[in-house]
């Protein structure tokens, strides 16, 4: 057994601190937050750096199926910014990863080479006002007339929807009797007629604005379902594919990348910061806090790293990426949150970063698969009787 990261992903998390302390400071990363909106040309220089395309095989202009890269590379990204982080997963992740697993190769020559470069990126339309965890029922529709389909309902807390140029949405395209069954993934651009989009504000987590998504009358083709033909009413099996099990990692590595930036304020704080007489990094219930964050975000760190490796070997990892997205989004929410604690006022008030980590990791427990949702899919996946 070797601990040790490769040699690439030590040179890709080089070339990227090297990156992100020159081009993402905090102020840039507090501006986005309070724009809540990232600029497309940050993706492009993601782009650039050859980022984008970690799970994208070479032919389309990306480097193979390189999750554990893919996973540290978000990770070293949302220490800088979780909105970028984000922004960037939407691309080589929903965008990349997808299409190269369950793209027609008709979509893959056309979109990969746009995603390894970081033109487009691609938004997730699974929620809808009624639907949450519950996405074997989502209700929106899209009926079939030869190769015509077209396509009416609404999406919620679709994040980027209006940055991004395409919404992979979860529809439903049979009769409603066999829920999982008759569901289709479809690559509804943002631009098309009858599609409107209306951004919705939230607490943190900002820089791909959540969206509420109408589809009105939109007319597409088959062309347009992922995977084509062999795509329709197979979006059940396109959304428990492999793409899923690397998905789950992404919010993992979001939540790890912000409670490192958290744990490296408050290390710091504690330095320069002097009550009692003395610096409170020298009273005991701050370094046992400090020591503790640290220890639980070495668990978080190796838990992740083991999940990816299985999803890159190819491995069955299911139950380790569920208990990671479980354990790493939860274990990070305490860490920033005992952060904080360590900086007093200061974690509260703006002038720190503290109070942006507290905002964004809040979220990270609820999406991609809520920590109920975990739990409920570990103990089925282990088979653990109901009776
Ligand atoms: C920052 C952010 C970004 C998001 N981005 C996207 C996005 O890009 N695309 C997208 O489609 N969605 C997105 N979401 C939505 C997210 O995926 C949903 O919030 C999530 O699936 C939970 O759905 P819900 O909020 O409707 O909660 P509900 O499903 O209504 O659940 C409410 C509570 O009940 C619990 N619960 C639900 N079902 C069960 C059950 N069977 N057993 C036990 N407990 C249960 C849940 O864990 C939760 O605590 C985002 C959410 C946030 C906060």
């Amino acid at each position: 057994m070797d601990f040790l990261e490769s040699e690439e992903i030590g040179l890709l998390r080089d070339t990227l601190r090297k990156y992100l302390a020159k081009e993402v400071p905090a102020a840039k990363a507090e501006q986005w937050d309070r724009e809540d909106r990232i600029p497309a040309e940050e993706l492009r220089k993601l782009g650039e750096l050859g980022m984008c395309g970690l799970c994208i095989p070479e032919e389309y202009g990306g480097t193979g199926f390189n999750v554990m890269a893919m996973t540290a590379a978000v990770e070293e990204i949302s220490r800088h910014s979780i909105g970028l982080g984000s922004y960037f997963f939407m691309c080589a992740g929903y965008g990349g990863l997808n299409i190269a697993e369950s793209g027609s190769a008709a979509q893959k020559e056309r979109l990969l080479p746009l995603l390894a470069a970081g033109e487009i990126a691609f938004s997730y339309g699974l929620s809808e006002p009624g639907i949450g965890a519950d996405l074997g029922n989502v209700a929106t529709r899209a009926t079939r007339d030869g190769d015509r389909i077209l396509i009416n309902g609404a999406k919620r807390w679709t994040s980027a929807a209006s940055m991004n140029q395409y919404i992979y949405s979860l529809v439903r395209t049979g009769p409603e009797s066999d829920r999982r069954r008759n569901l289709s993934f479809i690559l509804i651009p943002t631009d098309a007629p009858g599609v409107t989009v209306t951004d919705l504000a939230a607490m943190g987590h900002n820089g791909t604005p959540l969206a509420d998504v109408t589809f009105d009358n939109v007319e597409l083709c088959i062309d347009d379902v992922v995977g084509g033909e062999a795509g329709w009413n197979n979006g059940w099996n396109v959304l428990a594919g492999p793409a899923l099990e690397a998905e789950k990692l992404a919010p993992a590595s979001l939540a790890l990348g912000t409670a490192e930036a958290a744990m490296a304020e408050a290390w710091e704080y504690s330095q320069n910061r002097v009550q009692g007489g003395k610096r409170i990094c020298g009273h005991q219930t701050i370094r046992h806090a400090l020591v503790e964050a640290k220890t639980q975000l070495q668990a978080c760190r190796l838990m992740l790293q083991q999940a990816a490796w299985l999803v890159e070997t190819r491995r069955p990892s299911a139950v380790a990426t569920s208990m990671a997205k479980l354990f790493v989004a939860e274990r990070c929410r305490e860490v920033v949150l005992s952060c904080q604690q360590v900086m007093g006022a200061y974690g509260y008030a703006n002038g720190f970063q503290m109070q942006r980590y507290v905002r964004d990791i809040i979220a990270v427990p609820i999406y991609g698969g809520s920590s109920t949702v975990q739990k409920n899919n570990i103990a089925n996946l282990l088979r653990l009787p109901r009776e």
